[in-house]
Formats: C-alpha cells, sequence, structure tokens
C-alpha cells in the first residue's frame, strides 16, 4: 500500500477539492410537448426528437406471469 509522506494539510487538500464541484444540466424544453429534457437526447416523456416520434412509448406493459 502506498504510504504518503507527509500531511496533506486542510487548505491543500481543499485546494485540490475546489475543482470538485458539480455542474447543473442545461435542459430543453421539449418542442413537442414542452417538458424539459437533455439537449442531443430522445425527450422521455413523449419520444420525439426533431419534432418527429422516434421512440413509440407503451402506456402499460402487462407481464406474463407463466412466461417466468
Ligand atoms: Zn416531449
Amino acid at each position: 500500500m502506498a504510504v504518503q509522506q507527509n500531511k496533506v494539510t486542510r487548505s491543500r487538500r481543499n485546494n485540490r477539492r475546489s475543482h470538485d464541484a458539480l455542474v447543473a444540466g442545461n435542459p430543453n424544453e421539449c418542442t413537442n410537448c414542452g417538458e424539459l429534457k437533455r439537449p442531443h437526447h430522445v425527450c422521455p416523456s413523449c419520444g420525439h426528437y426533431n419534432d418527429r416520434e422516434v421512440v413509440a412509448l407503451v402506456e402499460e406493459v402487462d407481464l406474463d406471469e407463466d412466461a417466468a
């Protein structure tokens, strides 16, 4: 196991972590349904991308109990 040679002070540790903050996403409004979505991604609520439906949404999936 690697053992550090010198103590890392609170100041040096916190200075290192000063670049670790998470940044907020930059959501766009879907042009079809107006829901917020990630840019360059298919809208998760209506399945549209570039004003056309690319993912058909299924209302409810009935699982066959005998199949499992
Ligand atoms: Zn949408």
